[in-house]
């Protein structure tokens, strides 16, 4: 039996009769854009998060440019985002119009540094560019250093638009991913802690006037009414299967969150040799992924490989060395990025991952560097 990275099998197996008749409700309604369950989830969402609003979009990627897209940001305008990433973070800004200014990440929480923040916002001002937004992204799950971000956003007169595509469900100090910045985008992708069947994403704020704007770019830049378009926006929607989806998956959400905890807890205890993402006091990760350093990577990889133990490598190339993001970056240095590169690993990591299993992966992994 070959052990899966993520197991959607065992999860879908425990709701699929409740995901078999959200589905056919929306079959027999006829109604499969927008509609009941789409404003139903964003309620939830909303109140999950601990959030005024919530809105539902086609995938994380398209939550991303639709926040950017209503700071109105222009290519004089610098949005500051991590090296150590996925590409969608950077991808986004330039989507939007905007110019990325690439910072380096932390070598514990690997998350946004705000040190190197700090420079990256006098090298932008140095380079005649416009100090607009900062983009963190909470990677693996944990929630990157709002405390330091929010204040150095607030110093320069920028706002921060959280990059959460892999944290929902993830708390800092008591709040949850979606309420740290004056926008938070998530990821529905079937990976992501809460995962649909297919694409989806939402937008997480308490501005009204933001709430006004992101609705109207995501159908067409619409105006009072559907016909009427009053600015050059996208097609964001979410479709009405995903949400009915969603809306089941949330109801297992909280229980697996806290299976994840576990799982991570584990693999912590019993892999001894190795440098792990610190969960800094007061944060509760969602652990999309289980990820940690180590000297003898691709040796450790190849020996999980023989095993039949999958594992995979976020991210083997940053940002700053993405041949279409090279020239956005060039001018910066990012050894903390490069470092991890290569000496990152992820094991399996799912709320259903059982106890013998993940021995047999932490036995094979201590082979290596135990
Ligand atoms: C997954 C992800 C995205 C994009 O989400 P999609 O739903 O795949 O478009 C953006 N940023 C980060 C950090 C992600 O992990």
């Amino acid at each position: 039996m070959s052990i899966p990275f993520i197991d959607l099998a065992a999860q879908q197996k425990n709701i699929r009769p409740l995901i078999d008749e959200a589905i056919a409700k929306v079959l027999d309604s006829g109604q499969y854009i927008m509609g009941k369950p789409v404003t139903e989830l964003e309620e939830k969402l909303a109140e999950f998060a601990g959030t005024k609003y919530a809105l539902s979009c086609s995938s994380g990627t398209s939550a991303l440019v639709l926040c950017l897209m209503a700071q109105h940001i222009t290519k004089n305008d610098a949005v500051f985002v991590p090296s150590f990433t996925f590409i969608a973070t950077a991808e986004s800004v330039l989507l939007a119009g905007g110019t990325p200014v690439v910072v380096d990440v932390e070598p514990d929480t690997f998350n946004m540094s705000p040190a190197d923040l700090r420079l990256a916002i006098e090298d932008a001002k140095a380079k005649g560019l416009n100090p607009k937004v900062v983009m963190p992204v909470d990677l693996f799950g944990l929630m990157a250093k709002y405390d330091e971000i929010n204040k150095i956003a607030a110093e320069n007169n920028m706002v921060v638009i959280a990059d959460s595509c892999q944290s929902f469900g993830a708390s800092q100090n008591g709040k949850r991913a979606g309420s740290m910045g004056l926008m938070t985008s998530t990821s529905f992708f079937p990976a992501k802690p809460l995962g649909c069947y297919g694409d989806g994403g939402a937008i997480f704020t308490d501005s009204d006037e933001m709430l006004e704007l992101v609705r109207s770019f995501r159908i067409h830049g619409m105006g009072a009414d559907r016909y009427e378009n009053i600015r050059i926006g996208i097609n964001g929607r979410l479709d009405t299967i995903q949400a009915a989806v969603l809306l089941v998956k949330m109801s297992v959400f909280e229980e697996e969150l806290q299976k994840r905890q576990v799982v991570a807890a584990r693999y912590r205890e019993g892999i001894k040799n190795a440098t792990h993402q610190v969960i800094g006091e007061g944060n509760f990760s969602a652990f999309a992924q289980y990820s940690f350093l180590t000297d003898k990577r691709n040796e450790l990889q190849n020996h999980l490989k023989e095993a039949e133990i999958p594992s995979m490598i976020y991210y083997p190339i940053p940002i700053h060395r993405q041949a279409a993001y090279v020239s956005y970056c060039d001018y910066r240095k990012f050894p903390v990025s490069d470092m991890l590169s290569e000496k990152i690993i992820s094991l399996p990591m799912h709320p259903y991952l059982d106890e013998a299993t993940q021995d047999f992966i932490i036995s094979k992994v201590n082979e290596v560097i135990g």
